[in-house]
């Protein structure tokens, strides 16, 4: 007999499978990003939470594409201008150059003062498909984390903007707050939060295949409609 789980994750490498995903740990290299009260890197916290993003999209049949696995930054030292502007368009061009599915950033936010707390997505005004994923990660992050009660909201950045593909930024969380930036350097932590997001892509997977499925052209019909009528073309979904 097999077991729930088992199904269960059946049933998730099913919505993943041949799905190419990129997983970009934000900053690196020069680029520490925020800095934690505790003093720990944003760069750090991104890459550890994308590494385990990385190896449960993978587990699920997903194709992972990680835009950097080490403490490096994607600019180019040959040409002038505006490193940190060079190394968000390499990112981009990964994921387009690779026609990826999926393009998900992992961040961690700041703010003055130590307060606020909870992760939010983010995407791109204008793109719908965007705006699906966003809300999918933003309720499995609340429902799995329980901590936070942030919207997943549409804000305008350049790597969203540049990306091809449906496109999430995740903040995972507040290094200005104490509590936050103790537990986000939490390897367990860090893990939850990794499956949290897995979680939040299937979903976007599977409501894209229920809005199919309801669109008429599922399979089960376009087979009664063969058997129903023989010698009828079968409609082209
Ligand atoms: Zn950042």
């Amino acid at each position: 007999m097999i077991k729930q789980e088992e199904k269960n994750i059946a049933a998730m490498s099913y919505v993943l499978a041949n799905k190419v995903i990129v997983v970009d740990p934000g900053h690196g290299g020069r680029d520490p990003g925020k800095i934690g009260v505790s003093g720990v890197p944003e760069k750090e916290i991104n890459l550890e939470v994308s590494k385990r993003l990385a190896t449960v999209l993978g587990e699920m049949g997903a194709a992972v594409i990680l835009t950097r696995d080490t403490d490096i930054d994607l600019s180019d030292t040959s040409v002038q201008g505006s490193k940190k502007r060079q190394d968000l368009s390499r990112r981009a061009e990964l994921a387009n150059e690779r026609n990826a599915d999926l393009f998900v950033s992992i961040h961690c936010n700041g703010f003055p003062g130590q307060k606020e707390h909870g992760a939010q997505v983010f995407s791109q005004p204008n793109s719908p498909e965007s705006k699906i994923l966003a809300k999918c990660i933003q309720k499995e992050m609340a429902v799995i984390l329980g901590n936070t009660h942030r919207k997943a909201k549409q804000v305008d950045y350049f790597v969203t903007r540049t990306t091809k593909m449906p496109a999430a930024i995740v903040e995972i969380g507040f290094l200005t707050n104490p509590k936050e930036d103790k537990l986000l350097q939490d390897p367990l932590y860090q893990s939850k939060v990794a499956w949290s997001i897995a979680a939040g892509i299937i979903k976007y997977y599977e409501e894209k295949e229920k809005s199919r499925e309801n669109s008429g052209v599922n399979e089960k019909d376009v087979l009664k409609t063969f058997q129903q009528q023989p010698g009828n073309h079968i409609p082209a979904p």
